[in-house]
């Protein structure tokens, strides 16, 4: 009798594991949104961004290079879960070399997340940038040791100059999922849970530059009214986590922040599955966690009646903008 008991345990341990196992690997095909593929930098002098996975973009016009959040250690989802997480020096250099980075004249992190700030105080200490960011992420530059004169702590709305471009951070909300939130209060040494990266501070980051305006929004959160007066050529537009939200509050989202800065060009980030090492080619979420289909569609039908180009960025190769 135990041994059958024994045995049934066992055959439903393995259907389980199997079933989570497939329902982990259902994911939509990147592949899938090729025909939205925007055309690579032809070297002509101008801005171009680089997409690096999440919210980690590579602003430069050739003299002076900006990186959004700076996240490359991408901790495998067993860490993430159950263990502690520390930035990963390996994978922060593979980055940096792969796309030729080795100075950096800011570091602008978009929230506390583990995914945004984690690595961005070694990557601005390896880069020689300035560090900006929430009272948390200087939490997280304290903890690291990095040199609290080597960071600033930007001032909602006013505006940061950086050679000819000017970084204007907006306070914003972060996607409500419920994890991490609140505030880092102490400094914070790695390792440590990845739920110790509390949000802090969410900011929608404004880069303005002779040639045109980018307006980076690493969550897809917002703040009703936040926008209004702004406007920009390009978004580049969280959707991470959209499709668990309502209806509802996707169209409010795309209206508070498409419909308020009037794009020309916008592009997705924060949609790759981000407990994948960069080594990999990045993959979509899983369909369980997030629906990337389904949120593109929204996408597609809003640039059509916005009239907005809707556009995927390659990985780790610079497309002009604006
Ligand atoms: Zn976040």
């Amino acid at each position: 009798m135990i041994r059958k008991l024994a045995w049934g345990v066992l055959l439903l341990l393995v259907v389980a594991t199997v079933a989570m196992m497939y329902v982990l690997n259902d994911r939509p095909d990147l592949d899938g949104y090729r025909d939205l593929a925007a055309p690579r930098w032809d070297g002509q002098p101008g801005v171009n961004v680089t997409f690096l996975g999440v919210s980690t973009l590579l602003i430069s016009d050739g003299e002076t290079h900006i990186m959004t959040d700076g996240f490359f250690s991408r901790p495998s989802l067993w860490n993430v879960a159950l263990g502690k997480i520390r930035p990963d020096g390996e994978r922060i250099a593979d980055a940096l070399d792969l796309v030729g980075i080795h100075r950096l004249d800011a570091v602008v992190v978009l929230h506390s997340h583990y995914d945004h700030a984690m690595d961005a105080p070694e990557v601005a200490d390896r880069t020689g940038a300035i560090l900006v960011g929430s009272e948390s992420t200087a939490n997280i530059a304290s903890g690291g040791a990095f040199p609290r004169t080597r960071m600033v702590i930007p001032e909602p709305g006013v505006p940061l100059t950086f050679g000819r471009f000017v970084v204007t951070m907006l306070v914003s909300r972060h996607l409500p999922h419920g994890l991490a939130e609140g505030t880092i209060d102490a400094p914070l040494t790695p390792p440590v849970r990845a739920t110790d990266y509390r949000e802090g501070t969410t900011y929608v980051v404004q880069i303005e530059h002779p040639s045109g305006t980018l307006t980076v929004v690493g969550s897809a959160g917002f703040v009703e009214g936040a926008l209004t007066g702004y406007s920009s050529d390009v978004v580049l537009l969280g959707v991470g986590g959209l499709s668990a939200m309502t209806p509802e509050y996707r169209r409010t989202y795309y209206n508070e922040v498409l419909g308020r800065l009037q794009p020309k060009r916008v592009f997705p980030i924060h949609y790759d599955d981000f407990t994948r090492p960069l080594s990999e080619p990045l993959v979509l979420q899983p369909r369980l966690l997030d629906d990337f289909e389904q949120t593109m569609a929204e996408l597609r039908e809003r640039a059509g009646s916005d009239g907005f180009a809707l556009q995927m960025l390659p990985f780790a190769e610079p497309v002009a903008v604006p």
